[in-house]
């Protein structure tokens, strides 16, 4: 059900660096966006106070009422259901804290939350790279500095019954090998396919340093960062497989800094292919189609509801 003025909602994205907020009339048509810092180095309390000051800017300078209209908040990392501690968040100062009820306190109304995959996959299920898809089943994925997703049946998020549904970054594509992750297992797709897994590989192989980016450049003239890529294209293509073969998506939308690899849908997509558990693969694998905004416009579509 829509409220707020115009069918105004604001969404809301918590990064490690950034916090963005985006008033959203109509599900699409940006009215009002605004970014701050993250003030990590201050604590807890100065992020929650930066983050409450900069939606209370957005409703005003949107013309909104700050009490009423529809607000939803998306930001990395889980919550522990059992006690509402927030987990897994690169904006770590947030890490084992009630982040959702003490946000929600200070604005002194109810707020939706979701994580940042789950928003992303939601904002291009409805709106960006997959909306071609969206009566279907469409699976979001975030690959950056972690390994996450998202599930969205006919355009809802499928949260799961644990609220683990999509996470993906956490099945062993390689059970027993590589680095043991922070989620205490070994195998696990992130420590192969992250952007800081593909990097740490190159490290190792060839002493030096290098970003994602330029290793990428590297292909074909740089054994080492042949290697490297070819770690990323086969964990990436038996985790998605993986995916495929137990989800059977309607179309896959990649997102994050590894996302920009013109790789991942060419090589990578037909090593989904060879490891799918069937004799073709026509699941589309698409790039992302709104960029940075899908987490803000993610936001705004969960606090909407509709
Ligand atoms: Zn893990």
């Amino acid at each position: 059900m829509l409220t707020g003025a115009g069918g105004v909602a604001i969404g809301v994205d918590l990064g490690g660096t950034k916090i963005e907020a985006a008033a959203i009339e109509g599900g699409d048509r940006v009215i009002v966006r605004r970014r701050v810092p993250t003030p990590q180095a201050e604590g807890y309390e100065a992020v929650i106070a930066a983050a409450v000051g900069l939606v209370r800017d957005v409703a005003r300078e949107a013309g909104v009422d700050v009490a009423t209209v529809p607000l939803g908040f998306g930001m990395p990392g889980g919550v522990t259901r059992r006690t509402g501690l927030v987990k897994n968040s690169n904006a770590v100062c947030v890490n084992g804290r009630p982040f959702r009820a003490d946000f929600a306190a200070a604005m002194g109304r109810p707020v939706a939350f979701d994580n940042d995959a789950n928003c992303f996959a939601i904002a291009e299920a409805r709106l960006g790279a997959a909306a071609a898809h969206r009566d279907g089943v469409v699976f979001g994925v975030i690959l950056g500095s972690g390994v996450g997703g998202g599930v969205v049946v006919r355009g809802e998020i499928w949260p799961g019954a644990q609220g683990i549904a999509g996470e993906w970054g956490h099945h062993a594509v390689y059970a027993g090998r590589g680095a043991v992750c922070y989620c205490g297992q070994r195998g696990c797709l992130e420590t192969f396919a992250s952007g800081p897994a593909v990097e740490a590989d190159y490290a190792r192989r060839a002493g030096s340093a290098l970003p994602l980016a330029e290793i990428a450049a590297r292909r074909g003239a740089d054994p080492h960062a042949d290697a490297a890529l070819e770690g990323l294209i086969d964990a990436f293509g038996r985790g998605l497989a993986n995916v495929v073969d137990v989800l059977d998506p309607s179309a896959i939308v990649i997102g994050g800094g590894v996302s920009n690899l013109d790789l991942i849908y060419d090589e990578g997509a037909a090593r989904v292919a060879r490891y799918v558990f069937n004799d073709e693969l026509t699941t589309p694998i698409l790039r992302h189609a709104l960029g940075d905004s899908a987490g803000v416009f993610g936001a705004a579509l969960i606090a909407r509801g509709a």
